[in-house]
């Protein structure tokens, strides 16, 4: 099994430390030793009613949040992010994806997770990105938890639009009109992982969740990076 682990790992991950680029990741890593000691780890995934899970009180019904890593901008997380984002580096989502489980295992959060969702994109801007960022970062997750993960249960059939000068609850309307539940029969009374790639103003997935739970599943929320407040 240990065997099979260290090949999964050599197979998917960068020949060179995600963060920097540069030095050589440490064995069954995709960080090198210094990223890794300087990277900002939040340990959400240790503390009940963290940032993450408070930013959604009297907003949703969530029954657990978290974020790998703070975001600040100008700092690597913020460098890496946009690598996976916009210069085609989908291995950077991946490995993340990956790295994300294997810090969420120290805990019971992945404990009662059926199945794990990502955060959609519209298909035009998939197509033009080659990839999701966000799926392949649920992809990683589920690689080592073996939940498994769907693209194409919540799906981004609209583009968003103009959101200037909306109130909050008008922009959150807005964007749950953008998306789209296939199968529902998948997500009916399980408990959901929504997992995304960065956690900012929150609009898309507090659109995402209203329109999820009304399938009654239970609504859990794990983004690589959130802003520090
Ligand atoms: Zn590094």
């Amino acid at each position: 099994m240990i065997r099979k682990l260290g090949e999964l790992f050599n197979a998917i991950y960068p020949e060179l430390c995600v963060a920097c680029d540069e030095r050589y990741p440490v064995d069954g890593s995709c960080f090198c030793f210094h990223c890794h000691s300087e990277l900002p780890f939040t340990n959400f995934h240790l503390e009940h009613d963290n940032v993450v899970e408070k930013y959604f009180w009297g907003r949703l019904m969530i029954e657990k949040a978290t974020a790998l890593f703070y975001f600040q901008k100008g700092e690597v997380v913020q460098e890496m992010m946009h690598r996976l984002k916009y210069k085609n580096e989908g291995f950077i989502g991946k490995s993340l994806g990956i790295h994300f489980a294997q810090v969420l295992n120290e805990s019971d959060f992945m404990d009662e997770i059926d199945l794990i969702i990502p955060i959609p994109i519209h298909p035009s801007k998939r197509k033009t990105r080659n990839y999701n960022q966000s799926a392949l970062i649920a992809e990683g997750i589920s690689l080592i938890t073996g939940i498994p993960f769907y693209e194409n249960i919540l799906v981004k059939h609209r583009k968003s639009p103009s959101q200037t000068l909306k109130s909050r609850e008008e922009r959150i309307l807005n964007l749950m009109n953008t998306l789209k539940v296939n199968q529902s029969d998948l997500i009916q009374d399980r408990n959901v992982l929504i997992v995304d790639d960065i956690l900012t103003t929150g609009a898309t997935i507090e659109a995402a969740c209203s329109l999820l739970s009304g399938y009654n599943c239970k609504l859990s929320v794990a983004v690589v990076a959130v802003g520090k407040y």
